[in-house]
């Protein structure tokens, strides 16, 4: 049970059980409820009059149900409260309020000046969720809490962002009792990957599977696997870092201490490296101008969209990372054996559709158990809001999915 936690009416486990069912299954009903849980009917009886009765949960019409007596379709009241999300990103930092359903209901992004320290951009970052909150005119008892995604390692337990990559003022932050002092509400924070993946579990790809994948490209890569209904973390909660699985023995060293895995070699700054190097070879290509006036003015986007109009150099750089792309996803498929890989983050605008179809191809021919079950793969739609929706899903998750209310901090 929560302490100090504006959240009285969250119940027990049941509770959580019956509610996770209404919000995946919209207009759901309470037999159907008692099918899919192995509850009993009145048990189910029970906790939904009192989900009603708490505003939780609403009733609509009724659904025809094959001649016999109507059953009555169930939802959850997506204003009962809300929650506000934020990534912490290298370079910005993305803010979002949801309603109970985990729909956007404001999102801002500010650019992170590299000058300031976590605590200001904190300061700066509460004073935008007030903003919002404000301008929406939800009042703060309405709040469950903060949801923060963070760049990983982090300590949960203790709240702390551990020392990301490169970003050194990022070292030991209590980012969680700094938001809690700017913000005056519960928080919970986790890494970017398992954020994202919580968002696709309340609202995206994952509402209707128990078992799946994610892989994060963004800045780096990183991953979190959903399985059983959960967020599987790992004995020291590290678990998912599909970024650093060697997908090329002989390729790039990474600042993890291997050569040639996933982020070495499909990271935003891999990718820009790699077609500066084919470009420095004088090969054909509709960047060789901008190249050739500074390299430096390559970016990763550009390369993106020339991959797209079929720029050679581009297109064979992008049509390589999505073949390592593909064989981490085979490593997962054979690991893990999961329904669904999702792929998101950032850097996947532009070339997502490219990336798709050939890791498809390559899991559904690679992996031992492929003519059992293929692992689909498709690409989050939350576009660039994702980890910040991710974020504020950490706390609708915790709040009510069975078992990891824990989670949510005292
Ligand atoms: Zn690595």
């Amino acid at each position: 049970m929560f302490s100090g936690t504006n959240l009285p009416r969250i119940g027990s486990y049941n509770m959580n059980v019956v509610l996770s069912a209404i919000q995946a299954g919209e207009g759901i009903s309470r037999v159907e409820i008692a099918k899919q849980t192995g509850l009993t009917a009145q048990t189910v009886s029970v906790i939904v009059r009192r989900l009603i009765d708490q505003g939780i949960v609403e009733e609509g019409g009724p659904v025809p149900s094959g001649g016999g007596k109507p059953r009555t379709a169930l939802r959850v009241n997506a204003n009962a409260s809300y929650a506000v999300g934020i990534h912490f990103d290298p370079i910005e930092v993305s803010v979002v309020v949801v309603d109970l359903m985990g729909r956007k209901l404001a999102h801002s992004r500010k650019t992170i000046s590299p000058e300031l320290e976590p605590e200001e951009i904190i300061a700066e970052t509460a004073d935008i969720a007030h903003r919002q909150l404000e301008q929406l005119g939800i009042p703060g008892s309405r709040i469950l809490g903060v949801g923060a995604a963070c760049p990983g390692p982090i300590d949960q337990d203790q709240g702390l962002v551990i020392s990301p990559p490169r970003q050194d003022r990022w070292t030991q932050v209590p980012i969680k009792n700094l938001l809690k002092r700017y913000m005056d509400f519960d928080v919970i924070i986790d890494n970017d990957a398992n954020a994202a993946a919580i968002g696709e579990r309340w609202c995206g790809h994952g509402r209707t599977t128990s078992d799946f994948a994610f892989l994060y490209l963004g800045t780096g890569i990183g991953g979190a696997m959903f399985l059983s209904n959960e967020i599987y973390r790992g004995a020291s909660r590290n678990a998912g870092e599909f970024g650093h699985i060697v997908v090329e023995p002989s390729g790039n060293l990474c600042y993890c201490g291997n050569t040639g895995c996933l982020e070495s070699m499909c990271s935003p700054a891999a990718i820009v490296r790699a077609v500066r190097a084919e470009l420095a070879l004088g090969k054909r290509s509709s960047l060789s101008r901008v190249f050739d006036r500074d390299p430096e003015l390559l970016d990763h986007q550009s390369i993106c969209l020339a991959a797209v109009a079929e720029d050679p150099v581009a297109r064979q750089v992008v049509d390589r990372v999505a073949d390592y792309i593909g064989a981490c996803a085979v490593v997962i498929a054979n690991a893990l054996d999961p329904d669904l890989l999702v792929i998101g983050g950032k850097s996947v605008n532009h070339v997502a559709q490219i990336y798709q179809q050939r890791v498809s191809e390559l899991v559904s021919s690679r992996p031992l158990a492929r003519k059992t079950h293929t692992m689909r793969v498709v690409i989050s739609d939350m576009a660039d809001a994702g980890a910040a929706l991710g974020a504020a899903s950490l706390v609708l998750h915790a709040a009510y999915s069975p078992s990891t209310a824990d989670l949510v901090s005292a």
